[in-house]
């Protein structure tokens, strides 16, 4: 496969301030990593007709990192990401991205603005429209920059649609109508889509559900690529995807009954007998 595309040249454009680990003066709409966090929740609760569907939930993901998040259904994942997007507000609880960015004050379209993609399950391509295009639609348009810069910015945006359609492995694909793609190129362009618009953090809701074993592992190999240059939050049932994602050392956190059950490598939380019995118990 050619070489995963310059993707974490875009993707680190996006306004991050601070070094993390260092002091320095934050900088307003742009996302504070001073403290090597992207995203902060604590003690989240939202209820539904006085069900919990998250219990005081507490979690934070590092900037850069890959978290995958597993546990059984109706754990609250869902709900999870519906609060970090704002589709949902929660009861209580601190949400932010980054060390500034209160997520809670913030409707949906903010957040997406600030810098979080949202992958939902079904993808969700313009069906009509070659695949090129599904990427150009999606890349964010500056509407401030000058018009005598245009030409030349169009040419690096071309370029970028180019880079993204390796990255992906749809360079053969480009000019056919994104409905005749599988499932599995579907899903991968959709997340490219998502690129286009250089999230700082990518939220993906069981992205290799209804995939083959060749398509999850192609999936797996691209969230792989991007790990690094955009941080993401993967929820998903599929445990040998989970294993291609965290390896030995990644952190995966088993939410359990709107809370977090266990946090740790994949092989520790397997082992985890609290784990084993949510699991088994249901
Ligand atoms: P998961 O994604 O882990 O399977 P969800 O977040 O979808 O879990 O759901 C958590 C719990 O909250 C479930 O019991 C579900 O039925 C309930 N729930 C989710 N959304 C709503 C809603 N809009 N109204 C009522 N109950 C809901
Ligand atoms: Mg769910």
């Amino acid at each position: 496969m050619s070489e995963p595309a310059n993707l974490a040249e875009p993707v680190a454009e996006r306004a991050l301030s601070g070094v993390a680990g260092m002091g320095h003066v934050a900088t307003p709409g742009e996302i504070d990593i001073s403290h090597g966090t992207i995203l902060y929740l604590e003690d989240v609760t939202v209820s539904f007709d006085g069900f919990r569907a998250l219990n005081k939930l507490s979690l934070s993901i590092d900037v850069g990192e890959l978290r995958c998040i597993i546990g059984p259904n109706g754990a609250g994942k869902t709900t999870m990401m519906d609060v970090i997007t704002g589709k949902t507000a929660p009861d209580s609880g601190k949400v932010f991205l980054g060390q500034t960015i209160d997520l809670t004050r913030l409707n949906e379209p903010s957040i997406a603005r600030a810098g979080i993609g949202r992958k939902f399950q079904k993808p969700t391509v313009f069906e009509q429209h070659p695949v090129w295009e599904n990427l150009e639609l999606a890349m964010k348009t500056d509407k401030g920059w000058l018009a005598s810069l245009r030409a030349r910015l169009d040419r690096a945006a071309q370029a970028r649609i180019e880079e993204t359609l390796a990255l992906l492995r749809l360079e053969g694909e480009a000019r056919r109508p994104a409905g005749e793609l599988s499932h599995g190129q579907k899903q991968r362009l959709e997340i490219g889509m998502l690129l286009m618009q250089q999230p700082a953090l990518l939220l993906l809701d069981e992205p290799a559900a209804g995939m083959t074993d060749d398509e999850t592992m192609q999936l797996a190999d691209l969230l792989n690529h991007l790990r690094g240059s955009c941080s993401m939050m993967v929820v998903e049932h599929d445990m040998e995807f989970v294993a291609a994602l965290a390896g030995d050392t990644g952190m995966v956190t088993v939410m359990a009954e709107g809370s977090v059950l266990a946090h740790g490598t994949l092989d520790a939380v397997k082992n985890d007998p609290t784990v084993i019995e949510s699991y088994l118990g249901r």
